[in-house]
């Protein structure tokens, strides 16, 4: 067992140019604690209360001020928690703190560069690596994402849903055992064989949230987000298997609600939240007072499905995290004074082990197998659990003289068989009672013959024997039925273990696969393989869905200008040339390594062939000495050595290009997924924008004007399309242009009229969805160039 408090550490976040000196300071000094000072800055402090204080003064595990790298936090954070999940200890790594300081940022990463990916890549990247190394156990990893929103649970890795709404996808529900162990329905394990499967997953579930998310529920800073890795291990032939679970958690947005001051639904809403923080702040002040019988986890769902990892068998650490601006100073000290409280609370970690029964089933067969083949050896008899009928009548025989022989020192001799031994205990048993009954019921009557008043009495006995007998009848029935079902049990576990080990054998096998053979050079296009599979993760159709199928012509070209406009594209093209450079160095890489297996490999040749000359010099000329060193063989290995050193840094240069090759991939295809959702959000709204305009146009015209805007709502000449894609590829590929581009657009049809929301004329089609997309297009077109100071004045 290890009893240790909660670990609290602080994390600063950059604040770039804005950052304001003088706010905070750190101390280190001290090895085991660091203490950071909050001054409030004198015109903050004065416009309060007088007595506001003016310094603050918090202590920490450590304090990772702007400048700390993802490694640096992995490695002192998160690397010994997930070293305690390793060994069978649950763990918990959650972030706290106002939104916009960093929380997302720590536990899963930033979206644009490799090193900046966060502590649930990098754990997953540091566990799978440990169990490869380990071949003294079996291991089974799984992964569970769970997303909180308004006091329900959402799981985020359910295959099924094709949810456009957080609302839509499958609800997750605690229930709780007698034993008081929560466990979470609907919500969905998915096994992880390797770092690439379970990467593969994150990535599904952040792109998930990502859908889910609208601009009216912004859940991703309402919501808490638990990422759980679950590992079991297991030692072959053992039935003991060891479980534990690493969640790493992203809080919701822990400002207040008085200040965000909005009203409505959005109100409700951050209130909600403040509720679910609310009571995990009431769980923490519990436990951190002493002789506090009730602690109220129950209040949320949060704190529930959190119950262990606060104050209960959990390693737990938590990260405040906080943005040091002015503007934060209070939000930033109540942050760090909630981490204070939690700082004080104590959780007793267990390793998890348990025995598995179906296991145990299993070995105790065997055992009775071996025993029963050991005892056929010994007496050179095979035995069934039933004598013979010939064999019942000898024994009924023995225990008849045996029982009539009066003398002390008879014995009765079955031999070595406990079949015997039972049946003639139970023997000598039915006789025993049988004649008890019938002495009772000699002096019962003697009695009665004596004395009638007794006779109830007798009437009684019978009663009593009678219910008794029933109860035996009874409890015989019940001892009936248990034995059905445990034959039913052992042979349902006997048919399941039969399958896992099916399943732990494979494991075993993938995880024996040597490294070497699995990254030689030969085989190091599996690069291809990984693209493969990022591309076979899950895609959410998004726009197809929204679309019904496809996209309509007017929707796809504007989709190109958006693409250009948006500010992801710089990220994502940036990443597609780095991409491309990896993939480049990767080939070369590869080349290079084959050439030195191969030099090796040649070198190897020539150093058996020298040898071999030697041996054959010195058979015919006994004077050479086989055994004094030979320069050229000695160089001959020299070289090899230097060329396996080689292989070993290229091979492992090689390895890493692979994970951050398939880091980026998922990050590009992230970035794509919220680029057609930024997409989807704007067209919509520029629908809806132009719809009411229409609406507005409609109301203005009068009744005898019809010919105001002909061409606006009649036109019988449908554009074509073609005419209409290339005028918009014309925009988008001559962004520089646009001026012209536009003027263009004016004048091919200066003569018609305009509308009063635009001064572009628009020529329609009369189908209302295209003209729909027509318009919205125009409209995100005159935007782009507005914004580009472009647009026609
Ligand atoms: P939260 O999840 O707490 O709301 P985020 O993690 O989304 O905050 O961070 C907000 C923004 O600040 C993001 O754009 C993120 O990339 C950036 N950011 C946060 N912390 C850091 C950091 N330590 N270094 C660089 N950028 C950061
Ligand atoms: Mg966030």
């Amino acid at each position: 067992m290890v009893k240790e408090t909660i670990r609290v550490y602080a994390r600063l976040k950059p604040l770039g140019r804005r950052q304001q000196a003088g706010i905070y300071s750190v101390d280190d000094d001290d090895k085991s604690v660091s203490s950071l000072e909050i001054i409030v800055p004198h015109d903050l402090a004065d416009g309060f209360v007088n007595n506001k204080r003016e310094n603050y003064k918090f202590k920490f595990q450590k304090i990772f001020d702007q400048e700390a790298k993802q490694d640096v936090v992995f490695d002192s954070i998160a690397r010994p928690v997930a070293e305690c999940a390793l060994a069978g200890y649950n763990g918990t790594i959650f972030a706290y703190g106002q939104t916009g300081s960093g929380k997302t940022f720590t536990i899963t990463g930033g979206a644009e560069r490799y090193s900046d990916r966060g502590i649930i890549p990098r754990t997953l990247s540091y566990i799978f690596d440990q169990l490869q190394k380990d071949n003294s156990k079996m291991y089974t990893t799984h992964v569970s994402y769970l997303e909180i929103y308004n006091e329900c649970g959402y799981d985020l890795l359910d295959p099924r849903h094709e949810a456009s709404r957080l609302e839509d996808l499958p609800k997750v529900s605690i229930m709780e055992d007698p034993d008081q162990n929560i466990h979470l329905k609907n919500l969905s394990l998915q096994q992880a064989n390797n770092e690439e499967e379970a990467l593969n997953l994150l990535f599904l579930g952040d792109t998930n949230r990502m859908i889910a998310e609208t601009p009216m529920n912004q859940a991703s800073t309402r919501s808490h987000c638990i990422f759980t890795i679950h590992i079991s291990s297991k030692e072959p032939g053992s039935a003991t298997i060891r479980r534990s679970k690493l969640h790493l958690v992203d809080l919701a947005g822990s400002e207040r609600v008085a200040k965000t001051g909005v009203g409505g639904h959005l109100l409700t809403e951050a209130k909600y939240i403040n509720l679910s923080l609310h009571y995990l702040e009431q769980v923490i002040i519990a436990l951190a007072e002493k002789n506090r019988s009730h602690i109220p986890y129950r209040n949320s769902m949060m704190t529930s499905v959190l119950r262990d990892s606060l104050g209960g068998n959990c390693m737990t650490t938590m990260i405040a995290t906080l943005s040091l601006d002015k503007r934060n100073i209070d939000e930033s000290i109540s942050t760090c004074r909630f981490a204070q409280r939690v700082a004080l609370i104590k959780n007793e970690a267990v390793l998890n082990e348990e025995v598995d029964p179906r296991l145990m089933v299993v070995q105790l067969q065997k055992e009775i197998q071996e025993l029963k083949d050991e005892l056929a050896l010994v007496t050179g008899k095979q035995r069934t659990s039933e004598l013979s009928q010939e064999e019942l009548l000898q024994l009924d025989k023995l225990i008849e003289t045996f029982l009539e022989d009066n003398d002390p020192e008879s014995t009765l001799d079955v031999g070595a068989d406990m079949r015997k031994i039972k049946y003639c205990f139970s023997h000598v048993k039915q006789l025993m009672n049988h004649s008890k009954i019938s002495d009772k019921k000699t002096v019962s009557q003697h009695i009665s013959e004596e004395k009638d008043t007794n006779k109830a009495a007798g009437k009684e006995e019978l009663k009593k024997l009678k219910e008794l007998l029933q109860q035996r009848d009874n409890e015989i029935n019940i001892l009936v039925n248990m034995l059905k079902k445990e034959k039913k049990k052992a042979q349902d576990a006997l048919f399941q273990l039969n399958v896992a080990s099916a399943g732990s054998t494979a494991l075993e096998q993938s995880l024996s696969i040597n490294l070497e053979e699995k990254w030689s050079p030969s085989n190091c296009f599996s690069l291809k393989e990984a693209k493969d599979l990022s591309s076979s993760v899950n895609r959410l159709p998004f726009l197809s869905r929204q679309t019904g199928g496809k996209m309509s012509l007017g929707c796809q070209e504007a989709f190109e200008v958006f693409k250009w406009d948006h500010a992801d594209s710089i990220t994502i093209e940036d990443n597609k040339q780095l991409l491309k450079q990896r993939f480049a160095e990767a080939k070369c890489l590869g080349e290079k390594i084959n050439e030195v297996r191969n030099k090796i490999n040649h070198l190897k040749g020539e150093l058996t062939q020298r040898h071999i000359q030697r041996v054959v010099l010195a058979v015919s000329n006994p004077s050479e000495e086989l055994n004094t060193l030979d320069p050229v063989e000695e160089k001959l290995r020299t070289q090899i050595e230097e060329g396996k050193k080689s292989y070993k840094t290229m091979f492992n240069r090689l390895k890493g290009l692979k994970v951050e090759i398939e880091h980026l991939q998922l990050l590009m295809e992230k970035a794509k997924v919220k680029l057609q959702k930024d997409f989807e959000v704007w067209w919509s709204e520029e629908s809806t924008n132009l719809q009411v305009c229409q609406e507005k146009t409609e109301l203005v015209r009068s009744p005898n004007s019809t010919t105001v805007y002909p061409q606006f709502i009649k036109s019988s000449q449908p554009l074509p399309t073609n005419s209409f894609s290339e005028t918009t590829r014309a925009s988008s590929n001559e962004e520089t242009s646009g001026k012209n581009n536009s003027n263009n657009f004016n004048s091919s049809t200066s003569k018609t009229r305009t509308s009063p929301s635009s001064n572009t004329p628009i020529p329609l089609t009369g189908d209302s969805q295209i003209d729909a997309d027509i318009l919205a297009f125009i409209k995100a077109r005159q935007n782009i160039l507005q914004k580009k100071g472009l647009g026609n004045k």
